[in-house]
């Protein structure tokens, strides 16, 4: 069988993989998924066990790429994963009885973007040449605070591209500004938006849809591109941690082959916990998806209720990468549970009031495949001092909004089997919020303050990624008004 991809809202339209990546969106606005899941035997899961990493991303994404030759996908991921802090990339660890980190976070910016985004340019680079696309990819991106980072580390000094991010000058953390303006790489941008998140967002949507500047662009040799988590070349890296941990868990003799896991994911635009979707699909032994939301938890209600409706407050939280209103990835589900037509009905409902509705059979189906729940603040915060205590684990904001609805969930089924949760970021990353948690004295305003005392506390190392930054030259010093981002971005490329 020819692996192919379809757009979620039209099934006619039908792509290979290096298309999808490249094209990252289809032109009427769906999503590429895979016209069929590949389907693994647990024989193959069995192999997965004697495995490094790279070894089980090669087994499981070779039927994704069909373009991609054994050797070269190969290459791509040996190299990708080598700025990962440990040798296991993504390694398992267990903090209660029968329940696992997944922790997603070893790679260069602390989160779990990380595992996507160091290999997502690579893929990106060679699907291109696959398709014949000679120009210079120049990657756009507007970002709230990790994802910048993660695709500045992703693309810098990748041949063949150049990335500039946007950000709002006073909406990321002081570490997250750091990160992005000490960034190396001699094809890396930065650029400060006096406006907030949404300002920046639209901002490069504009310039996207700009078609003189497009123009002038292409007569330099440039094309545009955006690197976000709609790209299928950022879903299929995140299925491979799934098979892992479960190979993990067999190698260590918590499990048979074939034994039933939950896995829980803190969810924001449903991207981590769509790949744990398709990991079950393909046959790994999934038994529940437990999706968890923070205060803004419209996909919960979603999954109690089989009604979409974004029309609420919006909240901003301590785990900001999940304050999200709108899910993106859920389309490729929804697409999978009633089809294309449903879909574009669904997703012309969102984009007109806000809100869609699930046919009941497609609901039902849903509930059976996925258990929702969230946590408020005061939960996460509770969730993070009682494990540090119980056990010296810290959590970070993001991990205990899963741990919270993971122990819910058990709580409620009869027999809980063993649970993976997806570990999304370091503590270290978001290390005011992790100290406000655990300490009874008020914390430091300064974040860095905040990781040295909570290193004291738990004895977990201080990352360098993090610590570093203070002392890092400052790269990226342009700034920019909303309406001159475009002007912003000409001037810093020099054209
Ligand atoms: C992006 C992010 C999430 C949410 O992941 P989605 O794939 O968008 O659902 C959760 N936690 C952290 C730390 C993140 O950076």
């Amino acid at each position: 069988m020819v692996m192919e991809y379809v757009s979620t809202r039209d099934g006619s339209v039908r792509v290979s993989a290096a298309q999808a990546i490249v094209q990252g969106i289809s032109k009427e606005g769906g999503l590429f998924v895979p016209v069929q899941i590949p389907k693994v035997s647990l024989e193959f899961i069995d192999n997965l066990r004697a495995l490094p990493y790279a070894g089980r991303a090669l087994r499981v994404l070779s039927p994704y790429l069909p373009e991609f030759s054994q050797d070269e996908l190969s290459g791509i991921l040996s190299s990708a994963y080598q700025g990962f802090d440990v040798p296991e990339v993504a390694p398992l660890v267990g903090t209660r009885d029968g329940v696992f980190m997944l922790e997603l976070w070893h790679g260069p910016t602390l989160a779990f973007k990380d595992v996507a985004l160091q290999l997502m340019p690579r893929l990106l680079t060679a699907c291109a040449k696959k398709v014949g696309e000679r120009r210079q990819i120049l990657i756009l991106v507007a970002t709230s605070g990790d994802t910048g980072k993660a695709a500045l580390e992703g693309f810098a000094d990748v041949p063949g591209t150049a990335i500039c991010v946007f950000y709002p000058e006073a909406g990321v953390s002081q570490a997250q500004r750091l990160q992005m303006v000490t960034q190396q790489g001699g094809n890396t941008h930065v650029i400060a938006v006096q406006g907030n998140f949404d300002d920046a967002q639209t901002g490069v949507k504009h310039i996207f849809a700009d078609s003189a500047f497009a123009k002038a662009l292409d007569e330099r040799g440039i094309v545009l591109s955006s690197a976000n988590s709609i790209n299928l070349g950022r879903l299929l890296p995140q299925i491979v941690y799934y098979f892992s941990a479960y190979a993990d868990l067999l190698e260590r003799g918590e499990i048979s082959l074939g034994d039933p896991i939950d896995v829980c994911v803190p969810t924001g635009n449903f991207g981590n916990i769509l790949a744990a979707y398709y990991a079950k699909e393909m046959g790994l032994p999934i038994r529940r998806l437990v999706c968890a939301s923070n205060a803004n938890h419209v996909l919960s209600d979603f999954l109690s209720t089989g009604v979409y409706d974004r029309n609420r407050p919006f909240h901003l939280t301590t785990s900001p990468s999940m304050d999200i209103l709108i899910s993106s990835n859920l389309e490729r589900l929804l697409h999978a549970l009633c089809g294309a037509e449903a879909v574009v009905s669904m997703m012309d409902g969102l984009k007109n009031t806000g809100k869609y509705a699930l046919p009941p059979e497609a609901a039902e189906k849903l509930r059976s495949l996925m258990h929702g729940g969230w946590a408020d603040e005061a939960q996460v915060q509770a969730q993070i001092r009682q494990t540090f205590n119980s056990t010296g684990y810290l959590l970070d904001p993001h991990t205990a909004v899963a741990e919270h609805v993971l122990r819910a969930y058990q709580n409620q089924e009869q027999d809980p089997g063993p649970a993976v949760v997806a570990s999304t970021a370091s503590p270290y990353k978001f290390g005011r919020a992790v100290l406000t948690a655990i300490q009874e004295n008020q914390a430091p305003e300064d974040e860095f303050a905040c990781c040295e005392r909570l290193s004291e506390l738990s004895h977990w190392p201080l990352p360098g990624a993090i610590m570093e930054l203070p002392k890092k030259p400052v790269l990226h010093a342009r700034a920019c008004a909303v309406p001159d981002m475009r002007r912003a971005l000409t001037e810093e490329l020099g054209l």
